[in-house]
Order: C-alpha cells, then sequence, then structure tokens
C-alpha cells in the first residue's frame, strides 16, 4: 500500500489531469482536508517550490521518472493545480486512496 512521501523533501512531479474534478473555484475542496488529515499539518501554502500563494485546493499528481504509478495529493493554489509541466513541490504527498 502507497505511503506518504517527501515528508521534509522535494519531489519532482507532473499533475494528472483530466482524471479529477477540481470542484468550484475558491471552495477549499475536499481532497485538501483528506491531505490535511493524512498530514496532521495545516495546508497553508502551494507546494510548487516558487510559489507562494495560497493553497486552496489538493492537486493529483503523479511522481516524474519514476516507476510509481500512485497518484498523490499536494497542496496547491488554482493555477499551480493546472499546470501541465514537471513541478518541484515541497512534501508530504499523500497518495490518493480511491
Ligand atoms: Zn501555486
Amino acid at each position: 500500500m502507497a505511503s506518504i512521501i517527501a515528508e521534509n523533501g522535494i519531489t519532482v512531479v507532473k499533475n494528472v489531469m483530466g482524471n479529477y474534478t477540481l470542484g468550484d473555484t475558491g471552495e477549499r475542496d475536499k481532497r485538501l482536508i483528506l491531505w490535511e488529515t493524512a498530514t496532521g499539518r495545516p495546508a497553508v501554502e502551494c507546494a510548487h517550490e516558487i510559489c507562494h500563494r495560497p493553497a486552496t485546493r489538493a492537486a493529483v499528481a503523479v511522481r516524474a521518472f519514476s516507476t510509481d504509478h500512485t497518484h498523490y495529493l499536494y497542496p496547491a493554489c488554482e493555477t499551480c493545480a493546472r499546470r501541465t509541466e514537471m513541478l518541484y513541490v515541497t512534501g508530504p504527498l499523500v497518495p490518493v486512496k480511491d
């Protein structure tokens, strides 16, 4: 079973687009609450390394350059949740359970 990764590190990820609805803009989404529950941390800031906007939702991503195909959640702003390029994100990353 997949577990939380990059507890205090940086991971290269690529967002998984299309499989997940992002919900309404400005609404704190349920997956962000799952991330907070799993990590025991408040999701304050977007996890993208060079972005410091407030986290309003959980983005869904896979690790880049990896055979790990698990989908992971990380806190993101509206913009970064929709990015299609590879991103350096600060962990922890929480596996999606569904
Ligand atoms: Zn961001």
